[in-house]
């Protein structure tokens, strides 16, 4: 029989032997109080946690689950490739298939992709490789991006970083941190400026494709585009970090939605592994080349392309289809337009901000551009929404500095109950 158990004992027992009872800060409820919940497993639009409760879930492992939790056809390519072996490290035709397939997704602005284990290692290796090719050492990155937590990126990140509020981390030298640039989102002339500082000091720009870590802020129409234009003007790659955004706001990320320019490297994670541990890099040729074992620029993985990942990811990507991003944008579309409403009904000063299907509630009166204006909101008022919404057995992202992650198997039923939750956690956040 299983032990009863409740998720205050899990947490107290996780904090005697793991750093905040977390193995990642966004899990811990720093931001919104109470016990993370402990989850035991998870299938379709809901989570269950160790007292046997359900959830309607909008967190989605962050993000990579874009069919829904336990999709049967991705477990069973998981089982299927687990019953001929965990890992070989050495190659597997998998590898090339999901290579091929996200090669041909991106229609061209891709030739090669190189697979890693995690989002940090995807952006670390651009970076490198950015550099190697270069020569140069800067990087310029936006407040409020998150890219992962090599010790360069760490710099006003958003994500779990943001919702500490830590202006960067300990344990980074200052000299690699004077190797960040950190400008305002938004803000083409501050991307000048840089660039004039430091002539021919800037390997590149990475920038999140639309930000979603300091809760959604869209990028400005041609941002991006531009962003590539002043890189491209002066010598320096465009790293476009779509780990978040790609293959969850459409086949072709959010690149796919504002196309039109040529970033030099794309970075991907999350659905790409289907809920496995996998991400990637990937580019022109002649920009990949420069990665070992052809090009000077190291990068390695004992685990990389491992075959359960691979399969996952493969699984997953066949899966995306037209209907499943029909049905995200739907789920989204109900879910911004009602939590909207609920909000106004109590006269909660708030914008919902949008980018693709990813969204998330600000609480301010005008939307935000930027991580000052983002930081400028009502905060206090996420906390008793989100447990009001906990209480009703909705499980959203445990910070107002997390996009909602909406799933191609929120059915129906799972969005009236997200919808019938709404009016009461409208009414905890207007009382505070
Ligand atoms: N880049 C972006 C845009 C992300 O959202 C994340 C993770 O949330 C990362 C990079 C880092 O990915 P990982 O957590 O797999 O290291």
């Amino acid at each position: 029989m299983t032990p009863v158990t409740t998720n205050e004992a899990e947490f107290d027992r996780a904090r005697a032997v793991i750093p905040g009872g977390v193995n990642s800060p966004v899990r811990a409820y720093r931001s919104v109080g109470g016990a993370p919940r402990f989850l035991t497993s998870a299938r379709g639009s809901r989570v269950t946690d160790v007292e046997g409760r359900e959830y309607v879930d909008l967190v989605a492992s962050w993000g990579p689950a874009i069919l829904g939790h336990a999709h049967p056809e991705v477990v069973a390519a998981v089982q299927d490739a687990a019953s001929r072996g965990l890992s070989f490290g050495a190659s597997t035709p998998a590898e090339t298939e999901l290579a091929e397939l996200v090669v041909a997704r991106l229609g061209g602005a891709i030739e090669e992709l190189r697979l890693v284990s995690t989002g940090t290692e995807a952006t670390m290796t651009a970076i490198r490789l950015a550099r190697g090719i270069t020569g140069r050492p800067l990087v310029v990155k936006f407040a409020g991006h998150y890219h992962g937590h090599s010790d360069g990126l760490l710099a006003e990140a958003g994500s779990g970083v943001a919702t500490l509020a830590l202006p960067a981390s300990a344990g980074v030298p200052a000299p690699i941190a004077a190797q960040t640039l950190v400008l305002p989102y938004n803000d083409l002339g501050a991307v000048r400026q840089a660039f004039e500082a430091h002539p021919g000091e800037i390997a590149a720009i990475i920038a999140e494709a639309a930000a979603a870590n300091m809760g959604v802020v869209a990028p400005d129409a041609g941002y991006n585009a531009t962003l590539a234009e002043i890189a491209h003007e002066h010598g320096a790659l465009l790293i476009l970090d779509e780990v978040l955004t790609g293959f969850r706001v459409g086949p072709q990320g959010y690149w796919g939605l504002d196309q039109g320019y040529a970033p030099d490297l794309f970075t991907f994670g999350k659905v790409i592994g289907g809920g496995m541990p996998l991400a990637a890099l990937g580019g022109r040729r002649e920009v990949m080349e420069h990665l070992a074992p052809v090009g000077p620029v190291y990068q390695a993985g004992t685990l990389s392309g491992n075959p359960l990942s691979v399969a996952a990811g493969l699984a997953t990507l066949r899966l995306a289809d037209g209907a499943v991003y029909d049905r995200l944008y739907h789920v989204s579309a109900i879910l911004q337009r009602e939590v909207s409403a609920a909000l106004a009904r109590e006269g909660v000063a708030h914008r919902v901000q949008v980018a693709g299907n990813l969204f998330s509630v600000l609480f301010a009166d005008s939307p935000a551009r930027n991580y000052a204006e983002v930081q400028a909101q009502d905060a206090k008022r996420y906390a008793p929404f989100f447990q009001s919404m906990l209480a009703q057995g909705i499980l959203l992202p445990p910070s107002v500095f997390e996009a909602w992650f909406v799933m191609a198997a929120h059915d129906d039923e799972a969005i009236a109950q997200i919808v019938d939750a709404l009016p009461a956690a409208a009414r905890a956040a207007a009382r505070i």
